[in-house]
C-alpha cells in the first residue's frame, strides 16, 4: 500500500449567533481537513490546524506506506513542518492503517479501556443577550435535563461577571453535576488567584487556563493558592512544549488537543509523560467531526489513574455550540447518548465523510 495523493480542504462555517470567550467574539468556525489516498483505493481522513507545504508532501509522504507513520512524521518535523500541520497527516495515516487492517484506531493504539466516554457539555459562552445570567442558567439546566454528568462555562470576563454567573449556575444545577470553568488564558497571576478564591465555594471540578500557557511559574503559584484542580495546555504543539508544565506539575490536568499537539503519535508521547508524572490527561476537543472521532479513539485508550473502585471519570469535551463542521461532516456522526459518547468500532476512525458537506463549506 503506497500513498498516491495528499489534499487539504480548508472549511469555514458561519455562525448564526456570535459568542465570546475571554479573548474575543467568534462569528465563524473553521477546520483543516486532510485527505490521503493510497494506490489500493483507501482514503484516510485527518484534521489539523496547519498546512503541510507541497515540497514536504512530495519529499516525505507520496510513495510511502501509511505504516511508516513514525518515520513520515519525524521527517516532516525535521523539515520544519509544524506539529499543528503534522497532526492532520498523522490522524489520516492512522485512519488508513485501521482501514487496511479492518480494525478501529483504538485497537491499533492498544485497545479501548472503555466502550463509552462520559461527556461534559462544553458551552455557556458569553452571548449578546438582554439577561445573560438567566440565559446561562437556562442553558445549564438544559444540559442537566439532557443527562450530562458535567458542564463547563466560560469565565475570564472579570471577577464580577465570573462570580455572579458561576454562582447562579451552580445554584440552578444542584450539587450532583460536575462543574468546571475555563478562562482561556484571560488573567494574570494576581487576578487568577483572586477570582479562583471567590469562585471556590461553587465546588468547581477544575479551573482551566487561568493564565497564558507558557507561564509555568505562574501556574504553580495559582495551583498552590487556589483549592481547585488547575487544567490547561490545549494550545501546545509538540510533546516538548508540554515538558515544563508536566514535569514541574504546574497542572493537575493536562488537556492536549489531537489536532494541535501532533496527532495520535505525539499525543501518546504526551500521555506517557503525564502518566509518569502523575498528571491527569483529559483531551481538549474543539473542532470538526474528524477531530471529534480521533479524540474519542485516543481518549478511549487512556487508563483510569489511579485505577480504583470509583475513579475520577475520564470526561470527553462535548462541544455544544453551533458548528456544521462537527454536526454535518460525517454521514454517520458519533453522538452522545444519555451523557456518554460511544466509541466507534468500525475500521479506522469509524466515520464516513460527506463530500457534499466538504464542498458546501469549502473556503
Ligand atoms: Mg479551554
Amino acid at each position: 500500500m503506497k500513498i498516491t495523493d495528499v489534499k487539504t480542504h480548508r472549511l469555514r462555517y458561519p455562525l448564526r449567533e456570535k459568542f465570546a470567550n475571554s479573548r474575543g467574539w467568534s462569528t465563524s468556525r473553521s477546520a483543516q481537513v486532510v485527505e490521503i489516498a493510497t494506490d489500493n483505493g483507501f482514503i484516510g481522513w485527518g484534521e489539523g490546524t496547519g498546512e503541510v507545504n507541497r515540497s514536504a508532501v512530495e519529499n516525505h509522504i507520496i510513495g510511502r506506506s501509511p505504516f511508516n507513520y513514525g518515520a513520515i512524521c519525524q521527517a516532516l518535523f525535521d523539515d520544519g513542518v509544524s506539529p499543528r500541520a503534522i497532526s492532520g497527516i498523522d490522524i489520516a495515516l492512522w485512519d488508513l492503517m485501521g482501514k487496511a487492517l479492518d480494525m478501529p484506531v483504538h485497537q491499533l493504539l492498544g485497545a479501548k479501556v472503555r466502550d463509552k466516554i462520559p461527556v461534559y457539555a462544553s458551552g455557556l459562552f458569553c452571548k449578546d443577550r438582554q439577561d445573560l445570567t438567566q440565559a446561562l442558567v437556562d442553558e445549564a439546566k438544559e444540559y442537566v435535563d439532557l443527562g450530562f454528568p458535567a458542564i463547563k462555562m466560560k469565565i475570564g470576563f472579570g471577577a464580577a461577571y465570573d462570580v455572579k454567573n458561576a454562582t447562579a449556575i451552580r445554584r440552578a444545577i444542584g450539587d450532583q453535576v460536575l462543574f468546571a470553568v475555563d478562562a482561556n488564558c484571560g488573567y494574570d497571576v494576581g487576578t487568577a488567584i483572586d477570582v479562583g478564591r471567590k469562585l471556590a465555594h461553587n465546588d468547581l471540578f477544575w479551573y482551566e487556563e487561568p493564565l497564558p500557557t507558557d507561564d509555568v511559574r505562574g501556574y504553580l503559584e495559582v495551583k498552590r493558592a487556589v483549592p481547585i484542580r488547575i487544567a490547561g495546555a490545549e494550545g501546545l504543539a509538540g510533546c516538548r512544549a508540554f515538558r515544563e508544565l508536566i514535569q514541574q506539575r504546574a497542572l493537575d490536568i493536562v488537556q492536549p488537543d489531537i489536532s494541535i499537539a501532533g496527532g495520535f503519535s505525539e499525543c501518546r508521547n504526551i500521555a506517557a509523560m503525564a502518566h509518569a508524572n502523575y498528571v491527569r490527561v483529559l483531551p481538549h476537543m474543539w473542532g470538526g467531526h474528524i477531530r471529534l472521532a480521533a479524540t474519542a479513539h485516543w481518549q478511549a485508550t487512556i487508563p483510569d489513574a489511579p485505577d480504583v473502585l470509583h475513579p475520577i471519570p475520564s470526561l470527553f469535551e462535548y462541544d455544544m455550540t453551533e458548528n456544521g463542521l462537527r454536526t454535518e461532516l460525517a454521514v454517520n456522526p458519533i453522538q452522545a447518548v444519555d451523557g456518554a459518547l460511544p466509541v466507534p468500532d468500525a475500521p479506522g476512525l469509524g466515520i464516513e465523510i460527506d463530500r457534499d458537506v466538504l464542498k458546501k463549506y469549502a473556503v
